[in-house]
């Protein structure tokens, strides 16, 4: 397979799941390309997708600049040290997707001036190995960060399926964030859904998946 078939297949598989739901339903696609070097990055963007994601500030940075060429959105999705906020803001991601703490966002706002797109992470699935905001307080932890953190704009929530293969609890942990994505009056944004569980994810209402090994993977 090329990366061109690769984003070929995804987006029918996308097309079928999201037809499901509602005609109007519109699914972004952020291809994670935290395994992939910068000439496949360059070949998916070659056949149209201008949306990828990195997990460690270090590999954006290194791959942004390989790549300054030619005009990527870059979203961040790992997670985020103090200590590599001024680092992450001056290659100015168009998302960040994983505030994980009312802490990480106080200190974020402290450092950007001119204002940061992001979501608020959610621990859906309740795993110790996974980072985001207790289901329970998320609400008020978004509400909190929209209230003090005045150089963020929060627009929604990403949430990691949880690590199991009963489709009944992942499409649990789907529901939760939706649930709580539905209480947000201003919300825009449900970054859930990645190689394994997109369809189920999409189904569940996300309307922007993140997909890595299904995307970059050559065989
Ligand atoms: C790696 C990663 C993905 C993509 O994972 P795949 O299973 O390869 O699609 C999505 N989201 C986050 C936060 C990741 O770290």
């Amino acid at each position: 397979m090329t990366l061109d078939e690769n984003l070929d297949s995804a987006i029918k598989r996308i097309e079928k799941a999201r037809l499901e739901v509602d005609a109007h339903h519109i699914v972004k696609i952020v291809a994670i390309s935290k395994y992939s070097k910068s000439e496949d990055i360059r070949e998916l963007y070659s056949a149209g997708h201008r949306a990828f994601g990195e997990n460690r500030v270090q590999d954006l940075n290194t791959k942004s600049q390989d790549l300054e060429d030619i005009p990527i959105e870059w979203h961040f999705v790992g997670v985020l040290q103090k200590n590599k906020i001024n680092q992450l803001l001056k290659l100015r991601p168009s998302l960040i997707h994983s505030i994980d703490s009312l802490e990480l966002a106080l200190e974020l706002d402290k450092r950007c001036e001119r204002g940061v797109d992001a979501l608020l992470q959610v621990n859906s699935a309740k795993e110790e190995t996974k980072s985001g905001v207790d289901p329970l307080s998320a609400k008020e932890i978004y509400e909190s960060i929209q209230e003090q953190c005045k150089n963020i704009n929060l627009k929604g929530i990403m949430t990691i399926g949880a690590h199991s293969s009963d489709q009944k609890e992942i499409k649990k942990s789907f529901e939760v964030s939706r649930k709580i994505y539905e209480s947000l009056p201003n919300a825009s944004i449900l970054s859930m859904g990645m190689s394994g569980d997109f369809e189920l994810a999409i189904k569940c209402g996300s309307n922007m998946v993140r997909l890595g090994s299904t995307l970059f993977m050559r065989n």
